[in-house]
């Protein structure tokens, strides 16, 4: 265990699968929201972490934290501190909290300042209100601009929003009002989503019994796209990753590890975690995960991913980038350069003008963001 788990600090997601209510949208794993099992869980949490510690058998260095859901805020600023007292932070650590819109109150922030929180991840969804009906979102547009106020008051200086496109029946013109509404609050960082729907979503099940309109074609979807990142531009956001944008210096770190395909620890039901060469995937059942903590399991199922698998896992995470994948960085990791044996499908790319490929780095052109998964694809 030991030889897996790095010295340096590590990027840390802990995930708590508790909401106040379903959205229509959702297919992750999810439980409804009880006093009792949510405190019951908070332990789990930090006994995970402690069995970490007592297996690697020195403290947990974090350079990041993230807490996700779920509905993470759930947990209560007590919590939140309980579970960081038990990780050594770096001074310039980031640490995220996704917050529900609906979760802020002036009590809620108050109570918020006593936890080392630095940054906040809000999933704002959209601004216009029969679409947050449509979702199962609870907040409404005309309170965020209030909500946002109470945050900056606070102190809090790095603020994400998440924005959702595709919704049904969207037009272009009503994206490009949500788009305007969410640059005037001004956050740090923005991530937006294209709305895609599991087999077991409740929403796709209204969209199939014609309740409610269809989802964004791929035609209208590859426009909203565009639209989204050229406004997004003109305001002066970094598009640093296929859906995130930044203000300088504000680009989510402990996102970046992923994407660079660094180390991190997952930590609570349902979370992903790569250690490397370990990737592995903690159960969704709160149950199953307790049971394994109670016998000292960790890394359930874990799965090897060394050579061929760690270098496709690299090129997937590493082309989300803008920057793309530095040349250099993969020949120290994989022995050779990235060019070698694919000659003639970067060829073809290039010749598309898909890819770009210089001295140092490989990456998507913005043309080709869009069809990611189809140009990496190529190159795997
Ligand atoms: S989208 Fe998030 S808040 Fe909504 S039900 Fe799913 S996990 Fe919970």
């Amino acid at each position: 265990m030991e030889q897996v788990f790095p010295l340096s600090p590590i990027a840390i997601y802990l995930h708590n699968p508790f909401c106040l209510r379903p959205c229509s949208y959702c297919s992750f794993y999810r439980v409804a929201y009880h006093q009792k099992q949510q405190a019951e869980y908070l332990q789990l949490l930090i006994d995970e972490l402690r069995l970490w510690k007592h297996k690697i058998g020195r403290e947990i260095k974090a350079k990041s934290v993230y807490f996700g859901g779920g509905t993470p805020a759930l947990l209560t600023a007590e919590g939140i501190s309980n579970i960081l007292q038990e990780l050594q932070i770096e001074a310039e650590a980031e640490l995220t909290l996704e917050i529900n819109p609906i979760q802020i109150t002036p009590a809620f922030i108050e109570e918020l300042q006593t936890t080392p929180i630095n940054r906040i991840s809000l999933g704002l969804q959209s601004f216009d209100d029969e679409m947050l009906s449509v979702l199962g979102r609870r907040h409404r547009a005309a309170d965020i601009p209030a909500k946002m106020k109470l945050l900056r008051k606070a102190g809090y200086k790095n603020i994400s929003l998440d924005l959702l496109y595709g919704l049904p029946a969207q037009t272009l013109e009503m994206l490009k009002r949500d788009v305007e509404e969410l640059l005037k609050l001004k956050p740090q960082h923005i991530s937006t989503y294209l709305l895609t729907l599991e087999e077991d979503s409740p929403m796709l099940a209204e969209i199939e019994s014609g309740k409610i309109p269809p989802l964004a074609d791929d035609e209208l979807a590859a426009d909203m796209y565009e639209l989204v990142c050229k406004l997004l531009r003109k305001a002066r956001y970094t598009h640093y990753e296929i859906s995130n944008f930044a203000r300088p210096g504000y680009e989510s770190k402990h996102n970046l590890s992923y994407w660079r395909s660094e180390p991190y620890l997952a930590i609570g039901t349902s979370a992903s975690g790569w250690l490397p060469p370990w990737r592995y995937d903690n159960p969704a059942s709160i149950r199953k995960h307790q049971n394994n903590i109670r016998k000292q399991v960790l890394m359930p199922g874990k799965k090897l991913r060394r050579g061929k698998a760690e270098e496709e896992d690299y090129l997937m995470m590493g082309l989300r980038l803008t920057k793309g994948i530095n040349r250099d960085d993969f020949k120290r990791r994989f022995g050779r350069d990235v060019v070698d044996g694919k000659h003639e499908v970067m060829a073809k790319l290039l010749f598309f003008e898909l890819i770009e490929l210089d001295d140092n780095w490989l990456r998507l052109r913005e043309n080709a963001m869009f069809i990611s998964n189809v140009v990496i694809g190529e190159l795997l």
